[in-house]
Formats: C-alpha cells, sequence, structure tokens
C-alpha cells in the first residue's frame, strides 16, 4: 500500500515501522474473514483492513475522531488477522502504534480515563482477587452495570 507520511511522522521510529508495514498490505482482505470484531458487527472499519487504513489516514495527516479511536479500541489485538494474512502485515506492531498516536490525539473523557487507568492498575494488582470475591459475595446488591461485569462466583 502506497503510503505518504505527514511531516510530523517522516524519520521518527513508528513512522518507519508503520510505513514498512503498511507497504506490504495488498487490501485483498482475506483478513477480514479470521476477525471477530468484523464478524460480530459487520463493519468494515471494526476489522483489520478498515483498521488499517483509518491508521494509514492518520499517518498521512488526517485528524483523528472519536469514531476512529472507537475502532482502534474495539480491537481486542488477538492477532487473528494475522494468521490469514498472505502478506504477513504485522497488524499487532500497526495498532500498537495507531492507538498511541490517537491517543495522543485525542482526549478521553474523564470517566474514561478513570476506568482506563483503574483496569489497567487493577487486574494486575495483587488486591484484585480479594476485591473479586467481595464483589462476588455483595454481588445481588451491586447495580446492574456493575453487577453484570462480575462473575457469578
Ligand atoms: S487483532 Fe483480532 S480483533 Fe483486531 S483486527 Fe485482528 S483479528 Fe480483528
Ligand atoms: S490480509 Fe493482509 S494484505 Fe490482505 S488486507 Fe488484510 S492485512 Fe492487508
Amino acid at each position: 500500500m502506497q503510503t505518504q507520511l505527514a511531516p510530523e511522522f517522516q524519520g521518527t521510529p513508528d513512522g518507519i515501522e508503520a510505513e514498512a508495514i503498511l507497504r506490504k498490505c495488498v487490501h485483498c482482505g482475506f483478513c477480514t474473514a479470521t476477525c471477530p470484531t468484523y464478524q460480530l458487527l459487520g463493519d468494515e472499519l471494526d476489522g483489520p483492513r478498515g483498521r488499517i487504513y483509518l491508521i494509514k489516514q492518520v499517518l498521512e495527516g488526517a485528524e483523528p475522531t472519536r469514531a476512529t479511536q472507537l475502532h482502534l479500541d474495539r480491537c481486542l489485538t488477538c492477532r487473528n488477522c494475522e494468521s490469514t494474512c498472505p502478506s504477513g502485515v504485522q497488524y499487532g506492531h500497526l495498532v500498537d502504534i495507531g492507538r498511541k498516536i490517537v491517543d495522543e490525539k485525542v482526549p478521553r473523557p474523564v470517566g474514561e480515563r478513570a476506568l482506563r487507568w483503574a483496569l489497567k492498575e487493577g487486574l494486575p494488582s495483587p488486591v484484585f482477587g480479594p476485591a473479586m470475591k467481595v464483589g462476588q459475595a455483595v454481588r445481588g446488591l451491586l447495580p446492574a452495570g456493575l453487577r453484570a461485569k462480575v462473575p457469578a462466583p
């Protein structure tokens, strides 16, 4: 895929790596067949090829939006798409770069930032297991939204 990087990304480590990955993509779309989010949502932009286009546009200077961020957020980073790509496109590396750049340009609402911070810090924390047990013990008393996130014991 021919790519013309915006000046801000030319010569940067992310720009160089992303451009090399993008050049391998031949738009064939084989990857969409094995993408779970595309299978579920049926939107090209929620599949690997669509996300690759979004990242390419940002690297070429387009301003990302909350919608761009959402399509990248929905990717599970399972890299199943890489298993069916005949060109060896390293989608996982590309989406990491794309997410980093989009997050730098599109501020998230405070609540979303707090939730993401809590998940990032909380899930690997040694207190997560005991906290989950407490949550399970009082599961019936929790608000519906929170209860849905706490698995039954
Ligand atoms: S990493 Fe997984 S969810 Fe993301 S585009 Fe590839 S197959 Fe789809
Ligand atoms: S299968 Fe590979 S080459 Fe084809 S569109 Fe997907 S990422 Fe690009």
